[in-house]
Order: C-alpha cells, then structure tokens, then sequence
C-alpha cells in the first residue's frame, strides 16, 4: 500500500503557534522531511521512532535542491510511509509546497495540506503591527523581494503603491535597497511608516520601525539579518503602541534552566510565556539503583516501618521502578503513611496514585525532620549523599529511621562548552537552580575557568543558595521554595 504525504506550516518560529493538526501529523509521522527555518522546539515533537530528513542542511552553502526533495517525498510515500513534509510559516506562502504536490499529484500519492500560521502576518504581530487596521488601509499584500540570480526585481511598484495597502515583503533584506527605491520611484511618500522585523516571534526577535526614507540606515545600523519581513504601510506606526512582546516582564534575557529534562517542562514553559529565551541545560541524571538489595528488604519488610519518607521525585522515581518491577500497587503499602519534602515530590507520588500524608510547611530537608508526626519507624528512600538535616532532625527527636541510597547523581553536559563561552561573553542573564544537586552540576560542568562571580543563580532555596554561594555565585532567593516562587523572582531579579 502507497504512503501519504502531509504538508504541515510549522509556523514563524515560536512552537505555540504550531496548529493542533500540525502537531498531531507530526506525532503519527513515521518520515519527517524538514527544513532549516524549523526550530528545535517542534522537531522535539517528532517521535524518536521516526526517521528525520534535514533538507535544509547549509553545510556547504547548497540546501538540497527542489528536484531532490520531491523525489525524496515521492519515494518515501511510495514505500508506505506516513511522511510529514514540515516547512516554515505556511507552505504555501512562498514555501514552494506547489512545487511539492506537483509530482505526488501526478504519481497518484494520497496527500493532505495543514496551513501554517506564516511569518508576513505573525511577525508583524508580535511587533506590534496589526497588517490591517480599518482606518489606515484596506488591503493587505504579500510580496516576495527575491530577485533570480542577476535578474532583476519582478516587481509592480506602481501597482503596488496604487493599492495604498499594507505591503509586507518576504525574503527582501538582502533586496532592501531596491524595494525602497522602487516604491520611492513608483511615489510613495517618504514619510510612510515602515519597519522590519527580524526572527519574528521568537524570543531574539527585534523590531526596526522608521520611515520609509530612514528605513535602510537603521537596518544597517542595527545589522538586521535574515529572516526578516519588511512591513510598508501606516499600520507600521502603531508598534510604538502595541508592541506588546517586548513589555513582557522577560524579554531579551537569556535563563538558563538546569532542572533534568524530564522535569524542566513546566518552568521553562512558564518563563517562554513571560518573554525569556530559555536554555535547557539539564546538568544532573538522576540514575535509580538496580537492583538495590537495600530498598527492596526494607520493603519486603514495609509493616515494620510507620512512615515512607521522599525528598525527591527521584527517589520516588527509583521506588516506582522497584514497585512496577514486584507487579506492586499502593494496596502492599497500606498501614505505611506516605511523606514529601515538597509540592513536586508530593505531585510524583499522585501520579502513582499515592498522597502525600506530610509536606512540611517550609520545603527543605530540617523542617522535614522537625515536623513529621512519627512515633514509629520512618523509612527514607533518597540520593546518596542526602541532606544531613532530614537525619540530624529525627535523631534529636529519637525517632528511629532508616536511610537507604536508592539513586545517584550523576552531573555531566554536552553543552559545556558552548554554555562556558555564553558566560564569558556575558550572554546569560541569569542561571536557575531548583536544588543543590543542580548547583554542583552546573559548577561541575561549567568547570572552574569560569568567573563565578559573573554566574547570576536563582535560588529554590536555602541549601541551594547557600551552596551556590560557596561557589562563589552572586545569589538570589526565591521567597518560597516553589516553581511560582522563584518565576516571580526571576521576573524581579533579573532586572538588576
Ligand atoms: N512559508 C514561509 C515563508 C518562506 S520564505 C512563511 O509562510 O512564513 C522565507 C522568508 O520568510 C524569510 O526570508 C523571511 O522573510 C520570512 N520569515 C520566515 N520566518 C520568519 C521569522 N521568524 N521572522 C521574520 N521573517 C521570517
């Protein structure tokens, strides 16, 4: 049986404006064909399963030619695969999807077309400019500035000009000059607003609004690349106004978050809405024991313990292993009652379909020790190397505990290098730190060369930021341990 093949808009750049259809073809793709202006965001999306094909690699300056790719997609369907072609914007809005169904088409491969939302209206978006407006222009216009090579512009000035509607050009930085000249000459006024928009939605993007007289110099001025859409037209005049990505309490600072991928979600999501360019630099592996002779006869044995104690998702990760390897459920706990150091501890827990009997009202190790109402024994299941407090509490309480390693930590990074040279260059803003073990990876990794001085670290807490400024790390506290908390002192702290 043949294949398919759907075309999916991957939109402008930010992932959220990826369409839900778009998303769901991606995720039942077995063949991914995409291209350079795609992001890494959503090609995250796309299942590890699922065979990927960069068609817009620059290696050599030659991204693979138009001919190739269509051979590729009609091979690809012809052999029974479900093929994802994911382009930039919408594609087709200058993205030569045409071209690309021409030969499914002819072959009889089935094919489906998911629009994109597509950079010469979302761009001018997220700077403030509205294409239309009912009292500035009726009429919108797409217009590509590429000129064939050593040909000229293709271009109707006159007729554009005549429209009196908003002109946005695609592909037209390196073209700017002349598009300029050309309306200039066809007798648009020089005074009309004008503004360019480079890497539209995306957190670096930046914004040039000018005439269209002084448009040129400030491009030049501002060294504004590709991709960039050139807006022509009143409406351009109403970003001062609306421009309303750049007052997001984030924008243009770099956060770097070491939380371990597997949990990094929610933070960076929050901190992208609030404007930031969010680094992931997961720098800590949370590896279970296995098997961890340990866990498993205290557990085989759980009746003689009053409390099951977590400071960790990972050491309930490592717990939910031992469990699921026995064919266990909570049913073989019950009689125990169940603690966690914390909201995200506690949430690890009820996604096993257990609750938390005790979160301490201050989130860290002490507090822990000090306020769980045990008479009985405690159990703990955690890292090696916990924190002494959680133990030291419970002693100066003679309460009798057992404290079993059931993971390690592991700190490494691929990205080390490139992370290093961000922060000699001055290029973070600030890093943020959810727990020690996440302050001794990063220093870990980073290494000692480093100015530690110049690492801005937001804290959860008191032993993460004590911690840090061992290190020698210029420190802020987030009020409460907690995610919102320390989003909020991210929105704060980094305006110093
Ligand atoms: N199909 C795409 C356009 C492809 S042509 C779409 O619908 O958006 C490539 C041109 O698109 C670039 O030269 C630039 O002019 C524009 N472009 C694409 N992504 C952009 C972005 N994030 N910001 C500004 N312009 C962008």
């Amino acid at each position: 049986m043949s294949g398919k093949v759907t075309l999916v808009g991957a939109g402008p750049g930010d992932p959220g404006l990826l369409t839900l259809k778009g998303r769901t073809a991606l995720e039942e793709a077995e063949v991914v064909v995409f291209d350079r202006l795609v992001g890494p965001e959503i090609l995250s999306m796309i299942p590890p399963q699922a065979r990927r094909i960069d068609v817009g690699k620059e290696a050599s300056h030659h991204p693979v030619p138009q001919e190739d790719i269509n051979r590729i997609l009609l091979e690809e369907a012809l052999a029974g695969h479900r093929v994802v072609r994911l382009k930039g914007g919408d594609p087709f809005v200058f993205g030569r999807g045409g071209e690309e169904l021409e030969l499914l088409a002819r072959h009889g491969v089935e094919f489906e077309e998911v629009p994109g939302i597509t950079s010469a209206i979302s761009a001018p978006a997220y700077a403030g400019i509205p294409v239309t407006h009912r009292d500035l222009c009726s009429s919108v216009h797409i217009i590509t500035g590429h000129a064939r090579a050593g040909k000229a512009l293709d271009i109707d000035f006159e007729a554009l000009v005549r429209t009196r509607g908003t002109l946005v050009f695609l592909m037209g930085i390196s073209t700017l000059p002349r598009i300029v000249s050309g309306l200039l000459a066809a007798g648009m006024e020089g005074t009309t607003p004008a503004a360019v928009v480079e890497n539209g939605t995306l957190p670096t993007q930046r914004r040039c609004v000018a005439t269209l007289e002084t448009l040129l110099q400030q491009v030049e001025a501002m060294q504004i690349h590709s991709p960039a859409v050139i807006v022509v037209g009143d409406v351009c005049a109403l970003s001062a106004r609306f421009c309303w990505m750049e007052q997001r309490p984030l924008h243009g600072k770099t956060l770097v978050v070491t939380r371990p991928q597997s949990r990094s979600g929610t933070i960076s999501r929050r901190l992208r809405e609030l404007g930031a360019k969010v680094w992931e630099y997961p720098c800590i592996e949370t590896v279970p024991k296995i098997p961890c002779p340990a866990m498993e006869q205290a557990l085989l044995h759980c009746a003689d313990y009053e409390w099951l104690v977590f400071t960790s998702p990972g050491g309930v990760a490592a717990f939910r292993h031992q469990m699921d390897a026995w064919g266990w459920d909570g049913r073989k706990l019950s009689g125990l009652s169940l603690a966690a150091i914390g909201p995200g501890t506690a949430r690890a827990l009820a996604e096993m379909g257990l609750r938390a009997d005790y979160v301490p009202p201050v989130y860290d190790a002490a507090h822990l020790g000090e306020g769980l109402p045990a008479q009985g024994r405690v159990l703990i299941l955690r890292a090696e190397e916990g924190d002494a407090g959680l133990t030291e509490a419970l002693q100066k309480r003679a309460v009798a505990y057992d404290d079993i390693a059931v993971y390690r930590t592991e700190y490494a990074s691929s990205q080390k290098e490139s992370m290093r040279r961000a922060l000699e260059q001055g290029e973070v803003s600030a890093v943020l730190f959810t727990s020690a073990s996440t302050v001794r990876g990063f220093a870990a990794t980073v290494g000692e060369q480093v100015d530690a001085g110049a690492i801005h670290a937001l804290c959860i807490g008191p032993q993460t930021a004590a911690l840090a400024r061992k290190y020698g790390m210029t420190v802020q506290m987030a009020q409460e341990a907690t995610i919102d908390s320390l989003v909020e002192l991210a929105c704060s702290g980094c305006q110093m």
